[in-house]
């Protein structure tokens, strides 16, 4: 087990030790076509000494969501999936520590069929493992417009996160980094800007927030739902979901990508142009960072609903496989 990982994996139902969630090098439905995921974290609160889970029912939802999409059936609904997420959290026994969780789902019992049938069960597995936050940190990045396009949003719906979109993403990661940027962003068949390879992207120019609509290929990201209605509500500014050129990129006064993973990350440069002062996230970027902060670590506790409470003792051990048995967690189908 790597360092970081969690000791214990939900899976269908069960909460079992890492090593003995395994599957078998023939199922293709595994991390593979028929696959759709989450990234979802969980943060540490000083303020009030305990662990939240940020959106869990959101995420989950977005899960079952994919799923659907992808014409899978989950048998647990998403009250049931944050259940198993905060059994699995509170297993860990680490109080201070952020943790980053996976929940996905995949075609079950799968094993030379790439084209799985409409219905098809998916197993839900969900992990965990830690990460650093880097909120509040002064991090910073550079980004390129990719020469990959972005997938059209009619042949695979960006709206869908399955882990097929990603092999688009990775070719822009790669040309971006080769180009020595950090981080890609993906130009639609119509030339708008999209997003990053796991990231939304927004820009600041002239005090307002604009950030490009999810009917241009755009991932409902829970991050940017969460950041617009902070910079409305909080911070009083006006945000506009619209197209954007390419060339806006290059004369806006402030641009950040933001996501689960990104959380909030100031773009100082993007295809060489300097963004701002070309070294430090600009003063709106820094307000919306650290509204974030705020939130997700509950300092203001302005959102309560987004944060659901991990009680650390409530798990304390579970050495082996602990029986949630599938039925009290299932669906009812009638
Ligand atoms: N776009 C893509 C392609 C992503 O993979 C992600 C990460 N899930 C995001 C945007 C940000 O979404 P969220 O804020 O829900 O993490």
């Amino acid at each position: 087990m790597s360092t970081g990982y969690g000791r214990l994996i939900w899976r269908d139902g069960v909460l079992m030790p890492w090593e003995e969630a395994t599957v078998h090098i023939s199922s293709v439905g595994h991390a593979s076509v028929s696959a759709a995921f989450e990234g979802v974290h969980a943060y540490w609160s000083s303020t009030r000494e305990m662990l939240h889970g940020f959106r869990l029912r959101e995420h989950m939802q977005r899960l079952l969501d994919s799923l659907r999409m992808s014409w899978m059936e989950s048998a647990f609904d998403a009250d049931a999936l944050v259940d198993a997420t905060v059994e699995l959290l509170a297993s860990w026994q680490a109080p201070g520590k952020d943790l980053h969780i996976r929940p996905w789902g995949f075609a079950a019992g799968t094993h030379c069929q790439q084209m799985v049938p409409r219905g098809t069960p998916a197993e839900i597995a969900i992990e965990t493992w830690e990460f650093e936050s880097k909120l509040g940190q002064g991090r910073t990045c550079t980004l390129a417009v990719t020469s990959w396009p972005r997938f059209h949003p009619g042949a695979s719906p960006a709206s869908m996160k399955v882990f097929s979109n990603y092999h688009n993403g990775r070719l822009g990661n790669i040309d971006a980094l080769a180009r020595g940027a950090d981080w890609p962003v993906f130009l639609n068949a119509a030339g708008h800007i999209t997003e990053s390879s796991g990231a939304c992207i927004a820009l600041v120019r002239r005090g307002r927030l604009i950030t490009p609509p999810l009917s241009d290929g755009v991932l409902d990201s829970i991050t940017r739902r969460t950041l617009i209605q902070l910079a409305r509500e909080e911070l009083g500014l006006d945000v506009e979901t619209r197209p954007v050129e390419r060339t806006e990129l290059y004369l806006a006064d402030e641009v950040f990508l933001m996501g689960t993973s990104a959380e909030v990350l100031p773009a100082v440069e993007v295809d060489g142009f300097p963004v701002g002062d070309g070294r430090t996230a600009g003063e709106i970027t820094r307000a919306i960072e650290s509204r974030y902060h705020d939130t997700v670590r509950a300092v203001t506790g302005n959102h309560d609903e987004w944060l659901t409470p991990v009680h650390l003792d409530r798990a304390a051990g579970t050495p082996s496989s602990t029986s949630l048995t599938a039925s009290s967690h299932a669906r009812s189908t009638a």
